[in-house]
């Protein structure tokens, strides 16, 4: 029987898993359909009766859980408040349903706060104790490291990056505000924009994801380049931002949007460069994360740094 550390991030669509011993070796991962229509409770003792089963299969015993959830998280008191991306589940007690199963210690977090310490831990091998972790995804969030520490503000709310109000009365973003990073930089952001700019032009391209948004500009389609520029823009000035409040050493950027590289980084460089005042850009290094999908990893380093 080998002891092990349990990694858990809970998404819309797919929950994934990860088995981890010290000093983060990976021991097993695998993912689940969440089928979280059936309501947290019987979503928790499902995963919980999969995971044991793992478990049993693998010889593991579990000495400790980190869960990643999407949605606002009282991490404090482990109770995960609502989730745009869980229609239904508001203030679920998270953490004690999955002691229940487990009856070990259990960290409950929001999952772009988990993610930044994936990254910190995985990528960065914490050396920096300042980093900021953009997720460029459907949506956009981040996750702040300060003092080699998740930091998490009064309600832990720190880090909504997504939400950085950018352009006074600019595009609507999911959230009900306008003019958000999110609007300009996340997918449905980056597809609207295309949409609108191919609307009334002979083009017989159809842009279905960011994927393909990022091979058409690759092959020159000049709609697609501008929406990368301007998307690109954005992320720099909301860098530009970031920088100057909390002067951070790194900004990783993760997600399926990061994976454009250079059509995006380069004109969020040549924004951040065109700023007079640049004693705070300076020292700040941007990087596009290795691992895109470091959840359930950072879930069971999160679990190990709180046994
Ligand atoms: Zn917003």
């Amino acid at each position: 029987m080998l002891w092990a550390f349990l990694g858990i991030d809970i998404g819309g669509t797919n929950t994934k898993v990860a088995f981890m011993r010290r000093p983060g070796r990976v021991l097993h991962q695998f993912a689940v359909a969440s089928e979280t229509f059936v309501g947290p409770r019987r979503f928790v003792s499902r995963l919980g009766r999969i995971i044991r089963e793992k478990c049993g299969d693998l010889g593991l015993r579990v000495e400790g859980v980190g869960i990643g959830a999407p949605g606002h998280v009282d991490f404090r008191r482990g109770i995960l408040r609502d989730s745009p991306n869980l229609p239904g589940w508001k203030n679920v007690p998270l953490k004690s349903l999955f002691f229940r199963q487990f009856r070990t210690k259990i960290l409950l977090d929001n999952d772009a706060n988990i993610a930044a310490w994936g990254a910190f831990v995985l990528e960065l091998k914490r050396r920096p104790q300042q980093m900021v972790l953009i997720t460029l995804g459907t949506g956009v969030g981040g996750g702040l490291i300060f003092g080699g520490k998740i930091y998490h503000g009064i309600n832990g709310s720190a880090g909504e990056i997504g939400h950085m109000r950018l352009v006074p009365r600019g595009a609507l973003c999911s959230c009900g505000g306008r003019g958000c990073l999110e609007a300009y930089a996340g997918s449905y952001g980056l597809l609207r924009r295309a949409r609108e700019l191919k609307a009334g032009r002979a083009s017989r391209l159809v842009i279905m994801d960011p994927r393909a948004l990022h091979l058409a500009a690759r092959r020159g389609d000049k709609i697609c380049i501008k929406v990368w520029k301007e998307a690109g823009e954005m992320l720099g000035r909301a860098i530009v931002n970031l920088s100057y409040v909390l002067n951070p050493e790194y900004v990783l950027l993760s997600g399926g949007v990061a994976q454009a590289g250079a059509l995006l980084l380069e004109p969020a460089r040549r924004v951040m460069r065109q700023n007079a005042f640049a004693g705070p850009l300076k020292p700040v290094k941007i990087r596009v994360a290795r691992r895109p999908n470091s959840g359930a990893l950072g879930a069971a380093l999160a679990a190990m740094e709180n046994a």
